[in-house]
């Protein structure tokens, strides 16, 4: 299968017709093609991240008039297909003796392992998310057609988490979140969809030759072995971000006629195994992904560090590292977010698109869960930034103080020896992000529309928010202690946790300085 001619995405179009298609069909007019099919989660940010690399490789506009126009109208498919054809030999999938789709130059020997060992796995319990049951335990996969493989490996090749001793990790390390910009209004095509996170070529440099620079398969690979070497962006093309290849991996086994254990398609012939072997590509130095977001160390002394999931998910007190800058940690949006949130906004009157964003939350070479959000974003002046940026880390601080609080309350009203008592407590924290995300959005759309010489942000902001987490708080801490009773229920060490709760909650200094900022225009 030829990854640039074969039809192999598995897509949705817009009379809601499952089918797939090649990479250059995304421009279909008959039955425009509208979003992207997966059988996992994880795939699907990968098949879109698949399509955003290639494009980037293949058919980056010119410069931003040119990037409008196509996404005004959309180029033919032929268009498209002429474009990708100049990357179609590096991506046969199948090609036992030459060159093969993000599989290594030369492997002739290294230990087999059944194909399931290509799926990043996440345990059956402890899922979070409905879609998290899509993930399937190791030994549940014994086949995978040609298209699943495909994925799976591009997924772990980009993902690549620890997998021991000499097994990289990917290019922007164990794991990553990745942030896309996605449309705002529904419908939007995939086209529109994939085209939102494309730079034109005044802001990233087009590659003249499509080598082993972009694609690392395309030469013997640069080991990592005692006698090996690291690879930091100086060593290749920065478009190699999207093609990185930690992993020595060659195809290997397959069996004949049978149904995908991932998507039941059937096709002619199976992958049932792989060939590996450690010490592929070391990626290091200071690689920044363009769709992921980095922590950057303020003193410039450690390397960038890119995002990942966590324990709790994705939530609004994530949301100025993700979506503009995280001014206490360094974190730091994705290039593309940035560069909407500083460039490409500024043709849209109104706010056109969010920000999706994915990734695993890993416990070492474990996924531990699989999260995905949608977070608004803003296309704003410096000044406004500037202004959003504080003010959002006013109203996220007094959440994080007031979460902190409440936890170390219930536990109070529930253990006899709180200090001691080992409880999780995420279910509490997810409770209290989910139930304020509303309203901290919808002030933030408001502090967001204001002009940039605003001086201080409204007092109703500052009240509404003050309400919501006095409201919230004090729900959250009724249900979790009064109306589900544990057995040795006591009601008077209750009652004091909830007094010490209102002590500590109308007492802690970042709610005080909402409460003086509430008051700031009677003053
Ligand atoms: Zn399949």
């Amino acid at each position: 299968m030829n990854l640039i001619n074969d039809a192999w995405i598995p897509v949705i179009r817009a009379d809601g017709l499952k089918d797939q298609i090649a990479p250059w069909q995304l421009t279909d007019e008959n039955n425009p093609v509208m979003e992207i099919n997966a059988p996992r989660p994880d795939f699907q940010g990968a098949l879109y991240q698949f399509l955003i690399g290639l494009i980037q490789t293949c058919f980056a506009p010119e410069d931003e008039d040119d990037w409008l126009d196509y996404w005004e109208s959309p180029p033919t498919p032929d268009a498209l297909k002429q474009a990708f054809d100049k990357a179609a030999f590096a991506f046969e999938l199948d090609n036992p003796d030459g060159i093969a789709f993000m599989q290594d130059y030369d492997l002739p020997e290294g230990e087999n392992k059944p194909i399931a060992g290509l799926l990043i796995d996440a345990p059956g319990s402890k899922t979070i998310k409905d879609n998290l049951d899509h993930f399937i335990k190791h030994g549940q996969v014994n086949q995978l057609c040609p298209s699943c493989t495909a994925t799976a490996l591009f997924t772990l090749q980009t993902n690549a988490p620890a997998g021991g001793v000499g097994h990289r990790v990917g290019l922007r390390g164990g794991g990553p979140l990745t942030t896309l910009l996605i449309p705002k209004e529904e419908p939007s095509t995939l086209w529109q969809k994939t085209w939102l996170n494309i730079f034109n070529q005044e802001d990233k440099e087009p590659a003249d030759t499509l080598d082993a620079q972009v694609f690392p398969w395309l030469a013997e690979t640069r080991l990592s072995d005692k006698k090996g070497q690291i690879t930091t962006p100086l060593d290749v093309h920065w478009l190699q971000a999207y093609w990185g290849m930690p992993r020595r991996i060659r195809l290997a086994d397959k069996t004949e006629q049978q149904s995908c254990d991932l998507c039941g398609q059937s096709a002619e012939s199976m992958f049932s195994g792989y060939r590996t072997q450690n010490y592929g590509i070391n990626y290091d130095g200071a690689w920044v992904h363009p769709l992921t977001p980095y922590r950057f160390d303020p003193k410039d002394k450690e390397l960038p560090l890119s995002l990942k999931g966590q324990q709790g998910g994705l939530v609004f007190r994530h949301w100025l590292g993700l979506a503009l800058q995280d001014e206490e940690n360094g974190d730091r949006a994705a290039e593309i977010v940035q560069f909407f949130n500083n460039e490409r906004g500024r043709e849209f009157h109104s706010a056109m698109a969010a920000i999706w964003c994915f990734g695993y939350d890993m416990d070492n070479m474990k996924a531990r869960c699989w999260y995905e959000s949608r977070f608004p974003i803003f296309y704003l002046s410096e000044q406004q930034q500037n202004n959003l940026m504080h003010w959002a880390s006013e109203l996220i601080n007094a959440a994080r103080e007031v979460v902190k609080i409440l936890r170390t309350q219930i536990k109070e009203a529930w253990f006899k020896r709180p200090k001691d008592a080992k409880g999780d407590m995420s279910a509490i924290d997810r409770q209290f992000w989910e139930r304020t995300e509303a309203d901290f959005f919808r002030l933030l759309e408001q502090l967001a529309r204001l002009p940039g010489d605003t001086g201080l942000a409204p007092p109703e902001i500052y009240q509404d928010w003050f309400n919501t987490l006095q409201r919230t708080v004090f729900q959250i801490f009724e249900s979790a202690t009064l109306a589900s009773v544990p057995e040795d229920l006591d009601l008077k060490r209750i009652i004091a946790a909830k007094n010490s709760l209102r002590k500590k909650f109308y007492g802690n200094k970042a709610i005080k300085n909402l409460k003086t900022k509430m008051q700031q225009e009677a003053a």
